[in-house]
C-alpha cells in the first residue's frame, strides 16, 4: 500500500535520508525506532508530503506522490497522521474538530460528518466531550480525539509521530489501546514510537533506524532477540 524506493532528503547540505526502501502492505501495522535525530520524523513527513524528498519515489496505493498542486489535498486526506502535540483547533468543538476535514475536503453533509464523527468519538472513548473544546480535555482525551479526526477522513494509511510522548504516564495506555484496537480493525499503520510494549503487542514488523538510514526491518520477536546491527543491540541496551 505504501511503497518507498531509494529515497533521499536533504534539508540543504544535510542528508536526513539516505537510501530509504519501506514497503508497508494494507494492514499491516510498522513501528519504528530508533534513537533522536535518525530520520523518523522526516520519514513521517515525507509520506504525506509535509516535505519533499530530494530523490526516489513514494506512492500510496499505487499512486506516486505529486511533487506539487492539485493532488495534494487528497492525498493528505488519505493518509492521516497524528503528532506528538494534539494540534487541534482550540477555537472549535471536539466534534467541529472531527467534523471539518469531511465537510471542507470530502465535501460530505454536516449531518452526515456528525453522525459519522460521534460514531468516531465514541469509538475512541471520548463521546461525552463532543460539545466541549479541546482545552477543557485531558491529553490522552485530546490525543484520542486526534485520531478521530484522522479516521474521519476515512484514511488508507494511518501515520502516527510519537502520538503519547507528551503525555502523562497514566494517559498512554488510554491512547495505546485506541491504536491496538485500530490495528486489530486491520488499518494500515506507520507508528514512530519507543513503547516497545505496543511494538510487542501490535507490530506486524519492527523497522530500526538510524543516521538517515534504515538498518533492521525484522518481526518484532525475531528484532528484540536477535538484533542484527551494533547500532540496534546498543539502541536496545539502553531502552529500560
Ligand atoms: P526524534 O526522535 O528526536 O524525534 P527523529 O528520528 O524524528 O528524531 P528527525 O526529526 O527526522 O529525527 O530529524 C532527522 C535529522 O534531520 C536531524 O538531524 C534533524 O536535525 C534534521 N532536520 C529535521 N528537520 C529539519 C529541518 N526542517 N531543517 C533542517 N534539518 C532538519
Ligand atoms: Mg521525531
Amino acid at each position: 500500500l505504501v511503497v518507498v524506493e531509494n529515497v533521499q532528503k536533504h534539508y540543504g547540505e544535510f542528508q536526513a535520508l539516505t537510501d530509504v526502501d519501506l514497503t508497508v502492505h494494507k494492514g499491516e501495522v510498522v513501528v519504528v525506532i530508533g534513537p533522536s535525530g535518525s530520520g523518523k520524523s522526516t520519514l513521517c513527513r515525507t509520506i504525506n508530503r509535509l516535505e519533499t524528498i530530494t530523490s526516489g519515489t513514494i506512492t500510496i496505493d499505487g499512486e506516486e506522490l505529486p511533487k506539487e498542486g492539485k493532488g495534494l489535498a487528497a492525498l493528505r486526506a488519505d493518509v492521516g497522521m497524528v503528532f506528538q502535540s494534539f494540534n487541534l483547533f482550540a477555537h472549535l468543538t471536539i466534534l467541529e474538530n472531527v467534523t471539518l476535514g469531511p465537510i471542507k475536503v470530502r465535501k460530505m453533509k454536516k449531518a452526515d460528518a456528525e453522525r459519522e464523527a460521534k460514531v468516531l468519538l465514541d469509538r475512541v472513548g471520548v463521546g461525552q466531550q463532543a460539545s466541549k473544546l479541546p482545552a477543557q480535555l485531558s491529553g490522552g482525551q485530546q490525543q484520542r480525539v486526534a485520531i478521530a479526526r484522522s479516521l474521519a477522513m476515512n484514511p488508507k494509511v494511518m501515520l502516527f509521530d510519537e502520538p503519547t510522548s507528551a503525555l502523562d504516564p497514566e494517559m498512554i495506555n488510554e491512547v495505546l489501546d485506541v491504536m491496538i484496537g485500530l490495528a486489530a480493525d486491520g488499518m494500515t499503520m506507520i507508528v514512530v514510537t519507543h513503547e516497545m510494549g505496543f511494538a510487542r503487542k501490535a507490530a506486524d514488523r519492527v523497522v530500526f533506524m538510524a543516521d538517515g538510514r534504515i538498518l533492521e526491518d525484522q518481526k518484532p520477536d525475531d528484532f528484540f532477540t536477535h538484533p542484527q546491527t551494533d547500532r540496534a543491540k546498543d539502541f536496545l541496551s539502553k531502552l529500560i
